[in-house]
This record gives C-alpha cells, structure tokens and sequence, in this order.
C-alpha cells in the first residue's frame, strides 16, 4: 500500500522569524491554488488490533484513519491491515448489549462469538480467508458492523444469532434466516443458511419452539426497506442473519451449553457459505416478506465507550527563545499552557483546511516552515494527542505538507499571532 510521506524534500530554513511565519501561514489559508479531490487515498479494508475491527477511511502517513466500534474517528498507527477477505462473519450484540439471556445463564453475545471462532476455523479449513466483525466481547452497533463489511467487501457476510421469545411448541427447532429485500443472492444464502442451520440442529431431539417465522425471510418496513440494518446498510454485499435456535427456551440453552452442538452448527453455517460461493444450489424455507417495524433497542452503540483505543502519541518542537518568550506571553494573554495553545492552533489550522473545502493547498514554502529541532533552538514544548485528536493533527501534517511536530509549531505561530492581533 502506497503512503504519502510526512515530509517534503526540501530544506527548513534554520531560522525563522514567527511574524512572518504567522503571514505566510495566514496567506496560505487565503490562498486559491490548483483544484483537486482530497488526496487521501480511498482507502478499502480495516484494521485489526487487539480483538476489534477498525474499517479504514483514509491512510496517513505512517497510519490509518479508522473508526473504533463505537464510530469515533481516530488515527492508529499499528495493528494489521487487511484488504479483503472471502467471508465475513458478525457475532451479534456484545458488551452490555447481551441479546438474549438462556435460563441456564448463557448470554447471547458470548454464545454467538463462540460460534463465530469455530465457524470461521471451519471456513479456513475448506480455504476461505474469513474476518469476525468482533474478535472478542465488545460493544458496537449496527452501522459499525455494516460498516466493516463495507469496508472489507466481502463475497458473503454472515450474522449470527441466537433468539429469544417464542413460546410455540414445536416439533423442529425454529431456525429463521433473514434475507435482503429482493435481493436473489442474500435470498439464496439465507435459504442455505437455514437449510443446513435447521438440518443440523434436528439431529438432537429437543421441547423445541418456534414462531410463524421459522423458515426463510425478509423483516421490512411499510416502506419496504429492511429493518435489518445490517441487510439495509450493506445494499452492494450479499449479506444475511442466521437466528439458528431459541436461547430463551431452557431446553434449546441447554442444549446450546453442548460445545458439540455449537461445533454442529458452526459446521452448518460454513457449509452453508461453501454452498453459497461454490454452487447454485436455491436454499429452502422460503416465505414471503413480512411487515414487522417493531424497533428491538438493541444494535444502536448508544452510550458506547472506547476511550481505551489506540495510543497516545507525542511530539516535542523546539522553540528558540524569542520564539517560546513569545508563546508563553500569548498563551498566557489567552489564559491557556503554551502546549494548549499550540494544540488550539492545530485545530484552526484545520478549520482553514475545511474552509477551504475541495481545494488542495500547496505545501507551505519552505521558508515559512518554522525549524522544530536542531541548533539554535532553546525550549521545547510537548504536545500529547489522545487517537482521536490525532485525526486532526494528521489530517493537518498531511494537508499542509508538514511532519506532526511541524504542524504544532506552525500551529503554535499562527495562535501567537491571532491573540496577538486579537490585542
Ligand atoms: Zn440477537
């Protein structure tokens, strides 16, 4: 993967005056240079680091802007990246999104990772390359998880679960699959889904139950659209949900305590997806479309939490005295440390940069370039950026062509100036 490098080829000036900096800095902002798109490249794939599934919005540098599970944008400057796979596999809920609870104390986010693990094993066995939405307990919503697949473009994407409330006796377990509203491909994989789900499952004889709904189906709105937001959300993908059997009822959370039974239905929904990707077969189950708009609560990432993300990074620029004598007294008139002011100027640096919407700003002339390190510097001011304010200052290194630590200083300069001006 190309990356655009932090820094330009041509030499700093060993010493520059913050004035005139700050007026170059000012006539930059001002400035109408050449028009282009955004020079970002169009990253597709995610990242993956620590159990979690970041999908990529941009590459930067020596980086990644990526969203977390919760949807905050942050900069990551490790993990793993991955482009593409053939399968991508959803274990639904997570965190203090539990889903259903069996009466025997299994939850049905852990249940569903578990199936999740031994599925994709069973995947790679038959030589698919297979991604999980979530490695480990976390809490994400829908659209995140619609987002990944999005981002990973899989060749199908599976969302396992395991359901709660039905109270119907009955004498085969109420497997439902749920398909993309005319859509034939998603249709076709959720019938194989159900299909092999439901074969499997009827090897145990169980006080199973059921709904009207077992079978193969699409859940819309009076509009027509899914309600499913992980069907609604991934249009382009051939996506499903596989609700294989009822946790809420004692016997079947009984039988879902069998670490045998979750290898059976893994298996199932692995040959489902062989099936799907290697042959025509149609899938069975098949019902209409029903209207059901009924909001379930769960899957909106509401009140999500995922300060522990990524890492803080720091940068320390070097002033020479006049320069940090400067700051301090402006940083100081503003009320602020002069390493929070020279973060308030990363950020109007990058109020600039929207401002100027589509158009690509030249790199700053050399000559404007404040020197951050080196001889002749005396003072050093240490900026510390949490993941997601990195996205700013990466976001403003890269549109103004400057390293991170030049973006501060130029950024401290024009502060400097703005509160000098502001009197
Ligand atoms: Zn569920």
């Amino acid at each position: 993967m190309e990356r655009r490098a932090y820094r330009r080829a041509v030499p700093r000036h060993p010493r520059t005056r913050m004035l005139s900096a700050s007026c170059a800095m000012l006539a930059l902002a001002a400035a109408t240079p050449a028009l282009s798109a955004s020079d970002h490249d169009l990253a597709s794939g995610v990242v993956l680091l620590d159990g979690a599934t970041f999908p990529v919005i941009a590459t930067l540098g020596d980086g990644w802007i990526a969203t977390t599970p919760c949807r905050t944008e942050i900069f990551l400057d490790r993990g793993d990246f991955l482009d593409r796979v053939d399968v991508l596999l959803d274990p639904g809920h997570g965190g203090p999104e539990t889903g259903s609870v069996g009466a025997n104390g299994i939850v049905e986010r852990d249940l569903n990772l578990g199936v999740a693990h031994l599925a994709k094993l069973a995947l790679e066995d038959l030589g698919y390359t297979v991604a999980l939405t979530r490695s480990r307990d976390l809490h994400m919503g829908v659209r995140q998880r619609a987002a990944i697949a999005n981002a990973l473009q899989p060749r199908a994407f599976v969302s396992i679960h395991h359901n709660g409330g039905a109270v119907r006796r009955s004498s085969d377990p109420g497997t439902e699959a749920f398909h993309q509203v005319d859509d034939d491909a998603s249709r076709r994989l959720a019938g194989l889904l159900y299909e092999e789900v439901h074969a499997a499952l009827s090897a145990w004889d169980v006080a199973w139950v059921d709904t009207v709904h077992q079978g193969t189906s699409a859940r819309i709105r009076s509009s027509g659209l899914d309600v499913y937001g992980i069907l609604r959300l991934t249009p382009d993908l051939n996506s499903a949900i596989v609700e294989a059997a009822y946790l809420s009822n004692p016997a079947e959370a009984d039988l879902l305590a069998d670490v045998e039974v979750l290898q059976d239905e893994a298996d199932a929904i692995a040959r489902a997806v062989h099936r799907f990707l290697g042959s025509d077969d149609p899938g069975t189950g098949f019902k209409r479309a029903f209207v059901d708009e009924a909001v379930t609560g769960t899957g909106t990432g509401w009140n999500c939490d995922d300060s522990g993300y990524g890492s803080t990074l720091s940068y320390a620029v070097g002033y020479t005295e006049t320069e940090y004598a400067d700051l301090s007294a402006m940083a100081a008139r503003a009320g602020h440390t002069p390493e929070s002011l020279q973060r308030f100027g990363v950020y109007a640096l990058d109020f600039f940069h929207a401002l100027q919407g589509r158009i690509e700003l030249d790199p700053l002339p050399p000559e404007a370039i404040p020197a951050v390190d080196g001889s002749g510097l005396d003072a050093s001011v240490t900026g510390r950026w949490l993941p997601q304010d990195q996205v700013v200052l990466m976001r403003v290194a890269d549109a103004y062509g400057l390293s991170p630590a030049e973006a501060q200083k130029v950024g401290a300069v024009l502060m400097v100036f703005l509160v000098g001006i502001s009197g």
